[in-house]
């Protein structure tokens, strides 16, 4: 019952597990996108700012460039220079001069070395800016009257947006003064009036006809601003967890930037939109407020505000954009009310977790959680198994242990009766014949014998169980005194009752020694051969052999067989267990208590060598123990004690 409410514990904890698990990674999932997300627009909302500051600080007043006086202009962007967090970002800076409806546009530069206009030829790169231009300026020119241009707005006749991503450069109106002097000056401010579609009307506006274009360093850009962004927003330690790519808004196959080479991955889910996106490369004037002076800041919300209260309640909500900026054209500050509205740039920023997809990354680490706490369960499991398997292996050998007892009170039973009964009749004078004497002698003496042999095995078997390793005093030893003198000692035993037995001995000369503890390995070997007589049947037949097999690292095998009933299979593998005996050996009551062979399995082992056994129903079985033969430096003198050469043992 307890392993079963284990399992069941088990499977409702793995449930709950993969259960919170999917939880965790949709929480998870949600938190990465919103933080992805913020990520991408603030990297989108830095580069623009950099955009920004270049629209609002390297504007050219107009009077200054109809009278062509660089030096202020020189002045101005010295201080850029200095002032600019990149300044590196600005390559050239040129004038358009739209000019009449018809005429060319005209081109000059502003050399920063002389300090200097100077007129410059269109470079083939500035192509399809100039095409722009010239068809804005027709499209204005097409309406009729003034008044309608002004409502168009500046839209129109100005490239929009403000920025041409092809050169790239950003493009910067210049104000026409007089204009905005002559409506602004002196008046109380108005709020500007509304059109149909939400959008501020110009009240004061008349069209522009000349640019400052800003050309910038694209290689700067690719090189050092946007990795910098990368790094900002996208990584953790030193490595990139997203790629980041800008890409054309209108074909976004086509890439400018690629913050590392597309991994098959991201490669697979680029057909997809990406993880976020935001728009990029524009000039956000709803975002400017911190280019304005306070009082201007404060000008804008009342605009907003009038222009939220007079809105129709179908269109209040939608977004205005409205701004308020101040142009310092002249030593006047002057009031300009200009449509800003933000238009979204050619580019967009686009960033793919390098898995593949958020949600890629997101099932990547839910299946690492799922294989960790698994992992820990199957080990719980594993080792609750283990419990079980030990417990059990525990009671078994604890209920050998009582057979055990049993077995060898009865064992000793046996030959104590016998000798207690000889011994009275003796005692009691009832023999009285010598012949009856010796017979009686014998018995005595072979009971005695047998109770030694066991007594002397429970104490082994105790000793080996008691925990500390026996130490054998290992010294080379020649295979065939080692034969010799256990035969002579099972002859020794065999003597009294039985009539002795059979021996079939193949030991060849010059067998090389084997490095052993002579005593412990002979009672190994006696053991094998008792065994070989007790179980060996009617035959009373046993054959031992010797053999040096393999190259360098030799073994001795010494082998006892006999021609018994052999062991049955269900008993094979257990023979070798302590207190083990065999079903038919128990049924037959043949004396023994199981411990035999676990000791000669022991010392064996101890010797670095192992024991193994072949058996066959009805023709006998051979039990082989191989052992490591001594190395050369080893000699043995004949009768079984020995010498060592050198520090070799
Ligand atoms: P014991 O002889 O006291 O029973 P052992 O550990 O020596 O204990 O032997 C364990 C068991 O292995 C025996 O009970 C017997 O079933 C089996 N066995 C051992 N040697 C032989 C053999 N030569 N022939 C058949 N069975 C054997």
């Amino acid at each position: 019952m307890l392993a079963a409410s284990l399992v069941v514990l088990l499977v409702v904890l793995a449930t709950l597990q993969y259960r919170w698990l999917g939880q965790v990674s949709a929480a998870e999932r949600e938190r990465m996108q919103a933080t992805l997300s913020a990520g991408a627009a603030r990297f989108a909302q830095d580069f623009d700012r950099e955009l920004g500051r270049v629209y609002f600080n390297l504007k050219l007043d107009a009077s200054a460039w109809r009278a062509r006086d660089a030096d202020a202009y020189a002045a101005r962007f010295d201080q850029w220079r200095a002032n600019a967090p990149h300044p590196r970002l600005v390559g050239d800076v040129y004038v358009v001069d739209a000019g009449d409806v018809g005429a060319e546009p005209q081109l000059t530069r502003f050399d920063p070395a002389t300090r200097k206009f100077v007129d410059a030829a269109w470079p083939a790169a500035f192509g399809a800016l100039r095409r722009r231009f010239a068809s804005a300026r027709e499209q204005h020119a097409s309406h009729a009257s003034p008044a309608e241009r002004d409502m168009v707005g500046a839209g129109l006749y100005a490239p929009q947006p403000n920025v041409d991503q092809e050169i790239p450069a950003v493009i910067i109106p210049i104000v026409p003064d007089e204009i905005t002097h002559a409506e602004g000056m002196g008046r109380p401010w108005q709020p500007p009036a509304l059109s149909d579609e939400n959008k501020l009307v110009l009240t004061n506006y008349s069209p522009l006809s000349t640019y400052v274009l800003v050309t910038l360093d694209l290689d700067y850009i690719k090189g050092e601003l946007w990795p910098a962004l990368a790094r900002r927003y996208f990584s953790s330690g030193d490595q990139l967890d997203y790629r980041v790519a800008v890409v054309d808004r209108s074909d976004p196959r086509k890439t400018l930037y690629q913050s590392a080479p597309d991994t098959p991955e991201v490669a697979a889910a680029s057909s997809s939109a990406g993880d976020a996106r935001a728009d990029i490369f524009q000039i956000r004037f709803d975002e400017m407020d911190a280019f304005l002076p306070s009082f201007v800041s404060r000008r804008v919300r009342e605009v907003q505000d009038v222009a939220g209260a007079s809105s129709s309640p179908e269109s209040r909500g939608k977004k205005l954009s409205v701004r308020v900026l101040e142009s310092r054209t002249s030593e006047v500050a002057m009031r300009r009310v200009m449509s800003t509205e933000t238009r979204p740039g050619g580019l967009q920023l686009v960033v793919t977790h390098v898995a593949g997809s958020l949600d890629a990354a997101v099932g990547q680490a839910r299946r690492r959680s799922l294989l960790v706490s698994f992992g820990i369960l199957l080990l719980l499991a594993g080792s609750v198994a283990l419990i079980f398997v030990s417990t059990h292996r525990a009671q078994r050998l604890a209920r050998r242990q009582v057979e055990f007892v049993a077995g060898v009170t009865h064992e000793l039973r046996t030959p104590l009766a016998v000798i207690c009964s000889a011994g009275e009749n003796l005692a009691d004078g009832v023999i009285d014949d010598r012949r009856q004497v010796r017979r009686y002698g014998e018995v005595i003496h072979s009971e005695g014998r047998r109770l030694a042999e066991m007594v002397e095995q429970v104490l082994e078997f105790a000793g080996a169980q008691s925990g500390h390793r026996r130490e054998f005093k290992l010294a080379p030893v020649a295979v065939e005194s080692l034969i010799d003198s256990a035969l002579a000692s099972c002859r020794a035993g065999a003597q009294g009752g039985d009539s002795g037995f059979e021996v079939e001995r193949d030991v060849p000369v010059g067998l090389p020694p084997v490095m052993a503890d002579a005593s412990a390995l002979g009672r190994s070997l006696q053991n094998l051969i008792s065994n070989a007589l007790k179980y060996g049947g009617e035959s009373r037949w046993v054959k031992l052999s010797a053999r040096a097999v393999g190259g360098a690292e030799r073994e001795v095998r010494i082998k006892v067989e006999d021609r018994g009933a052999g062991i049955a299979p269900v008993d094979l593998p257990h023979i070798f267990e302590p207190f083990y005996r065999g079903r038919e050996v128990v049924a037959a009551q043949i004396h023994g208590n199981g411990l035999g062979l676990s000791l000669v399995k022991q010392i064996v082992e101890a010797h670095g060598g192992r024991v193994s056994v072949e058996s066959e129903r009805g023709r006998g079985s051979a039990f082989t123990m191989h052992l490591p033969a001594a190395s050369n430096g080893a000699t043995v003198n004949g009768n079984g004690a020995h010498a060592v050469r050198g520090g070799d043992v």
